[in-house]
């Protein structure tokens, strides 16, 4: 839909507008109020040079979208009715938590054998553990790829599917002959359209699930679901999106949380949330609050650093990581209150139909 500056377009600016969008096998069809006219696009309006040609003109204040421009994670795609399953669980018809150590210590893998137990005994469907890190500063830990020998022993002693995060091309390759269930893409990647292209494109022939953690620089939620679509444009349509928390805005938090985004995601996306409250709030006691705060608005799922012994720990667990009583409590008042949400939407759907 055009906008023009004024009440309507002059003659000549109209003639204009009409040979831009012809040249991308479109028309134009008026559309004639009281006091303003407006111009609708006929025909298929995602071409963005189109629309920069149109954005450029003087006379045009804005050019509103009416189509999406997600041909695959828009809700109203042919993909809307596909479903992720992992570990045996088909998100969005149980709550799926993922949880683990944000690194695991290539020295001491025992730890992380008794986190993957723990996580198990909590009630997680799937066990996370960092082996390549992204740290600000080059001189901290930046992870060992033998720490992807321990992740999938302890997805093989624990019997969950697990997910760790990948920067880069290599890291995807290893971590697919491994045989790891869930590719992170993180916070800092998540803009890296290279890396979403190759992702896609590397896990198309298999079942591989791609979860994607909102950028801390994203803005606009088209940003963050145009990174899921260029995953599944290139092959892989099994993408969960993760809010993470962005660019800190209080003093408090480490980031600023960002649940709150979840139902706005889902009328744009057919795509599952999985919110990561460990990150959007940085601190273990802030934690559980965030947690059921996701799954109050709507979340399929949790992603939740957890350690046996947080002090012990490297990377952000010694100050982020649950406990494994924490997290049983945590997983089990999420399932309770994943509970509540799935009776009041059967009773919404009863009243509907009543
Ligand atoms: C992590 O999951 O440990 C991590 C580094 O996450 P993020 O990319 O969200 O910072
Ligand atoms: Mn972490």
């Amino acid at each position: 839909m055009i906008l023009p500056r004024s009440n309507r377009l002059a003659p000549d600016q109209l003639e204009a507008v009409t040979a831009i969008v012809r040249e991308f096998g479109c028309g134009i069809q008026p559309i004639v109020g009281a006091v303003r006219t407006i111009y609708a696009i006929v025909g298929d309006e995602r071409d963005e040079l189109m629309i920069n040609r149109l954005e450029g003109l003087d006379f045009i204040e804005r050019i509103d979208r009416i189509q999406s421009p997600f041909k695959l994670m828009d809700r109203r795609s042919d993909l809307a009715t596909h479903r992720i399953t992992v570990g045996g669980v088909t998100l969005g018809e149980a709550l799926f938590v993922i949880a683990g150590q944000c690194t695991i210590d290539p020295k001491n893998p025992n730890f992380f054998y008794e986190t993957a137990a723990a996580v198990k005994e909590a009630g997680a469907q799937a066990l996370r553990g960092g082996v390549w890190k992204p740290r600000t500063n080059p001189y901290t830990f930046q992870g060992d790829a033998r720490s992807l020998d321990i992740l999938m022993e302890g997805s093989r002693r624990s019997g969950l599917p697990v997910d760790a995060e990948v920067m880069d091309e290599s890291h995807v390759r290893l971590a697919l002959d491994a045989g790891v269930h869930i590719l992170q893409v993180g916070a800092r990647n998540a803009l890296n359209y290279s890396l979403l292209r190759s992702i896609g494109a590397a896990v198309a022939q298999r079942d591989t699930v791609v979860l994607l953690k909102r950028s801390i620089h994203m803005g606009t939620l088209n940003e963050f679901i145009s990174a899921a679509e260029y995953v599944a444009a290139f092959g892989n349509p099994n993408v969960i999106l993760c809010p993470r928390g962005t660019a800190p805005a209080l003093d408090g938090y480490r980031n600023h949380p960002d649940e709150s985004i979840t139902p706005l995601l889902k009328e744009k996306t057919w795509a599952p949330v999985v919110v990561d409250p460990s990150h959007s709030v940085g601190r273990a006691s802030y934690v559980p609050a965030c947690a059921l705060a996701a799954v109050a608005y709507g979340a399929d799922g949790l992603c939740i650093e957890a350690h046996v012994s947080p002090s012990s720990g490297i990377g952000d667990d010694p100050k982020q990581a649950l406990t494994p009583e924490a997290l049983s409590e945590t997983i089990a008042q999420a399932g309770e209150l994943w509970g509540i949400r799935a009776a009041r939407r059967r009773s919404h759907a009863g009243s509907k139909q009543a």
